[in-house]
């Protein structure tokens, strides 16, 4: 099948073919004509299966037929997305798909300051992008006109709930006309979901594309277990050693990102953060340097690596593994995308273990538990008093041993994986206590 048989505008062909795209993806073949056709959808896709072009065409497609809406520039497709770069990236999307028509994509987001969002609305867009909370602003403020909204689409449905936006949607949607099209995407079916879907959407075509188990065959997933103060020693050795050029990791706090990010800069590897206490601007500005190579690993909270377009990542680290599996999910369809091979790498501390099996129950597989390779444990400089551990590393300074760390160098493993070797990586040097093994603590 190709793009022009799902019945799309020459000029949306046209920007398709710009992209170098000959084949619509699952999700887009069967989304497409249903979107086109008018028909509410339940579309259970992830990031990375071509889903936002599987809505973005058609919309654009539907808004061009529309000619019955006069000079009225007040939005008529409404994307809602549960965090700002995924807004900016459907937004940029849409732009990108709509070059050869004449509609106009806007997007609006928390953590900058709403007035250019005001000044910007008030010329009008035919797409709306939109995170909940800044809209419902937005919308309390009477600076944005929603009752022209004929499509709706819920992007990443799961993640809104799961970051409370429910409230917001509810009230959003209440500002739009009864009658409108209704869009929902979603990776996973919760309960929650569910309700909100036989609520929203009438008579759905409802489409399941492979739940990315087809990207995730192009990952290369495995584990180490390790003690968690020995996570960022094992991680300095991963990348060095590895000489990974570009590598996300993902970390369970902001705090966690923070203090990583430091740890690495001080072990001599270029860091940035990305989370949601950064400015707009900061996350814009370090997700640009990783992609350009400027920064080597980009250490991301769940919520803000959500939606991330980097292209052909090589690895991604899970510094700690996320309590929901489908997390783990996402977070590894950074990799391997678009055919490109990628690696996963998980830390796995002994509490991490009951998660770890939890994944595997998701994935339907196991993760290769591989041989903790050893690493140079390289002491923190000392802090001076009453400072919390927010130093660097003295790089190059061994830690002696049995001095205030546990007696191992996180060469543990467990049962599982304990024979397998690492023979990916070549053998580490600069280690201290080799071969160590701590039993017991993992299981
Ligand atoms: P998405 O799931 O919408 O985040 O898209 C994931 C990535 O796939 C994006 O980088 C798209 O540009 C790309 N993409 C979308 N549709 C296709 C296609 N039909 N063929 C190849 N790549 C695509």
């Amino acid at each position: 099948m190709s793009f022009s048989d799902l019945g799309l505008l020459p000029e949306l062909l046209r920007a398709v073919a710009d992209k170098g795209y000959d084949t619509p993806s699952p999700i887009q073949a069967q989304a497409i004509p249903a979107v086109l056709s008018g028909r509410d959808v339940l579309a259970g896709a992830q990031t990375g299966t071509g889903k936002t072009a599987g809505f973005i065409l058609p919309i654009l497609q539907r808004l061009v037929a529309d000619t019955a809406h006069g000079t009225s520039r007040a939005p008529r497709a409404l994307v809602l997305t549960p965090t700002r770069e995924l807004a900016a990236q459907v937004a940029e999307s849409a732009r990108s798909y709509g070059k050869y028509l004449q509609l106009h994509t806007y997007q609006v987001f928390g953590g900058v300051s709403i007035n250019p969002q005001i000044s910007n609305l008030r010329s009008g867009c035919d797409v709306l992008v939109a995170t909940p909370g800044r809209l419902l602003d937005l919308a309390q403020q009477r600076c944005v006109d929603l009752s022209k909204i004929q499509v709706l689409v819920l992007d990443e449905a799961d993640r809104m709930l799961d970051m409370g936006f429910i409230n917001d949607i509810r009230k959003i949607i209440r500002l739009l006309p009864q009658k409108r099209q209704n869009l929902l995407f979603s990776a996973t079916y919760s309960d929650d979901i569910r309700g909100l879907a036989e609520r929203l959407l009438h008579d759905p075509l409802s489409i399941q594309v492979a739940p990315r188990n087809a990207a995730i065959e192009l990952v290369e997933q495995c584990a180490y277990r390790v003690q968690k103060e020995q996570k960022r020693h094992l991680l300095v050795h991963l990348i060095q050693e590895g000489q990974w050029h570009q590598v996300l990791i993902f970390t369970r706090t902001k705090h966690g990102a923070n203090r990583l990010t430091q740890q690495l800069e001080g072990a001599g590897i270029k860091a940035a953060a990305i989370h949601g206490n950064k400015s707009q601007a900061a996350r814009v500005k370090a997700l640009d340097m990783f992609k350009r190579g400027q920064v080597t690993a980009l250490v991301a909270t769940e919520v803000a690596a959500r939606g991330l377009d980097i292209k052909e990542l090589p690895q991604v680290v899970n510094y700690e593994l996320p309590n929901v599996p489908e997390d783990y999910v996402h977070r590894i369809g950074r990799t391997g995308r678009a055919g490109a091979a990628g690696e996963a790498v998980s830390l796995v501390s002994g509490d991490e273990a009951g998660l770890l099996r939890d994944i595997e129950r998701v994935l339907k597989r196991s993760i290769p538990v591989l041989q903790t390779p050893p690493f140079k444990i390289v002491e923190s400089a000392p802090l001076p008093a009453g400072q919390g551990n927010r130093s660097g590393e003295r790089p190059g300074a061994d830690r002696p041993q049995g001095q205030g760390r546990p007696p191992h160098n996180g060469n543990s493993h467990g049962n599982r994986g304990s024979d397998r070797r690492d023979t990916r990586r070549g053998p580490a040097q600069g280690a201290r206590g080799q071969g160590q093994q701590q039993r017991g603590r993992f299981n």
